[in-house]
């Protein structure tokens, strides 16, 4: 097919990586079925793909029908671009400037006489600024929530729960004094909810708080689009994607793990491997060391792209890995701790060496489905979740913000798959945990049940599997023109 007639669906992420990684594999995965993809990044974010990939893999001719795009994000420069930026100033920034930067970029594209008409926007689910380009051109749009589903149904409710009185919450002792267990069962889908397990947004007493509302606000906007695409598959969330087929009748589309589509789209078109989307260096020699430990006797520790922490935060996890025992990987993110460097206590170094192994960033797909990986220490980030899921690893939950508390009191109740810490975590709770998951009664039940998820998740993709038919309603949707 000549590029000129193609679909050209125009792909539009969160500019943080959580929200990069699930868009691409999206992309990919049209791509791979004749569409002609533009996918957006932001400037600060593209300048750090190219780094850390080199600019050879994001630069594929556009006559392959796949290129990237820019867009500002609407903040000025800074000096260290090796971070993630502050989430709440780039929510404001983006709901502001994001419709006028876009407009710019796709006005540019619709003029330049090369690029096939746009037939569809897929916007990032709070990047819902796109909604209004879409109308503009008059042409269709379906966001993307890349957050699970059930983190999605809680933004959803946002707006009820303010409307109900219950948030914001009326003062500070409402985090201590059993008001965040208030259950909320009027939630569709989600029987024994309870406040606590409500993104985290919900904890605050500031009725202007920023992300509240933003989040808000861009989940309500989702009933304008023509159609939700969702990155999970139906049996592990059954009751909120059911939920979801009735709230939003235009069109459910649950089409996760899409990592395992991308990686098929990319076996039949090689030249989409090459495409990454890690904004940090892979360091690859983990899987070397992997290599070299015992089946299911490594405890991989990530707290995702965002998760910061404080020193001595750090230095409890540090204690709690030692006193533990067992082999170790631990990825430390050049900005994990808050405002400073990450700095390890120097005798847990030399105490743990040999059995230590650390980096700043892992290709963390690859070292949940190594052998030697038996146990997922994390902050519950949906991808995290989803891609231990799909290796069968069990979870040690340390949930950080947003809806990684409704992603941790999936796993540790409905899904059987793990154990939170407590939020202020100390070095006994850790070793201890770490301890039941991997030698434990619950250690060997949580890896039963990990083994059940990771099946179901392989079945959903297969042939005839509900994710590869939700697939493929959603592309003969979109190539009919969204009607
Ligand atoms: N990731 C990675 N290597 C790392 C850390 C994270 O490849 O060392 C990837 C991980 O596989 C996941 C994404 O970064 O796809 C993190 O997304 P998630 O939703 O888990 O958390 P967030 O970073 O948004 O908090």
């Amino acid at each position: 097919m000549s590029s000129s007639s193609r679909p050209h669906a125009v792909l539009i992420p969160y500019p943080a990586q959580g929200h990069v990684t699930p868009l691409l594999h999206l992309a990919k995965v049209l791509h791979a079925r004749g569409f002609y993809i533009t996918f957006v990044n932001s400037e600060y974010n593209h300048r750090r793909l190219v780094r850390s990939r080199g600019a050879a893999s994001l630069s594929l001719p556009a006559t392959d029908g796949f290129r990237f795009e820019t867009m500002p994000d609407g903040l000025p420069p800074c000096d260290n671009e090796d971070v993630t930026q502050d989430i709440p100033t780039l929510c404001t920034s983006l709901s502001t400037h994001g419709a006028d930067l876009l407009r710019h970029l796709l006005a540019r594209l619709v003029n330049d006489g090369e690029t096939p008409p746009v037939t569809c926007l897929i916007p990032d689910g709070v990047m819902s600024f796109a909604l209004d380009v879409a109308e503009e051109m008059r042409v269709p749009a379906l966001v993307f929530w890349t957050t699970s589903a059930c983190g999605f149904m809680g933004y959803l409710h946002f707006a009820e729960l303010i409307e109900r009185g219950i948030v914001p919450l009326k003062d500070e002792s409402c985090l201590s004094n059993g008001y965040l267990d208030t259950e909320l069962d009027w939630v569709p889908g989600m029987p024994g909810i309870r406040l606590r397990d409500m993104p985290s947004f919900v904890r605050t007493t500031d009725k202007d708080d920023v992300m509240l509302n933003f989040d808000s606000r861009e989940a309500q906007n989702a009933y304008r689009a023509q159609g939700v695409i969702l990155n999970t598959f139906h049996a592990v969330e059954e009751d909120v994607v059911n939920a979801f087929r009735g709230i939003f009748p235009q069109g459910v589309y649950a089409v996760g793990p899409l990592q395992a589509f991308a990686a098929s789209a990319s076996l039949a078109h090689p030249e989409l491997a090459t495409i990454g989307g890690n904004l940090w260096t892979e360091d690859i020699s983990c899987l070397t060391w992997l290599d070299t430990k015992e089946t299911g006797s490594v405890v991989y520790v990530n707290f995702g792209s965002i998760t910061v922490m404080s020193p001595g935060h750090l230095a409890e996890f540090a204690w709690g890995l030692a006193r533990c025992g067992r082999p170790f990987l631990w990825v430390i993110r050049p900005d994990l701790v808050a405002g400073e460097k990450a700095v390890l206590p120097e005798d847990f170094v030399s105490e743990t060496k040999g059995r230590g192994m650390f980096a700043s960033w892992c290709p963390q797909e690859e070292v949940l489905r190594h052998p030697a990986t038996g146990l997922f220490l994390t902050h519950s980030g949906w991808n995290s979740t989803l891609e231990s899921i799909c290796a069968g690893v069990p979870m040690v939950c340390w949930p950080f913000f947003a809806e990684q508390m409704t992603n941790c009191r999936y796993a540790c109740t409905t899904w059987g798959i793990g154990m939170e810490i407590g939020s202020d975590v100390r070095r006994e709770e850790v070793a201890r945990l770490v301890g039941e998951a991997m030698d434990g009664d619950r250690g060997k039940e949580m890896r039963a049940m990990a083994e059940m998820w990771k099946e179901k998740s392989v079945a959903a993709t297969e042939d005839g599997g509900t994710s590869s038919v939700d697939i493929v309603r959603l592309v003969e949707f979109l190539l009919a023109g969204c009607v």
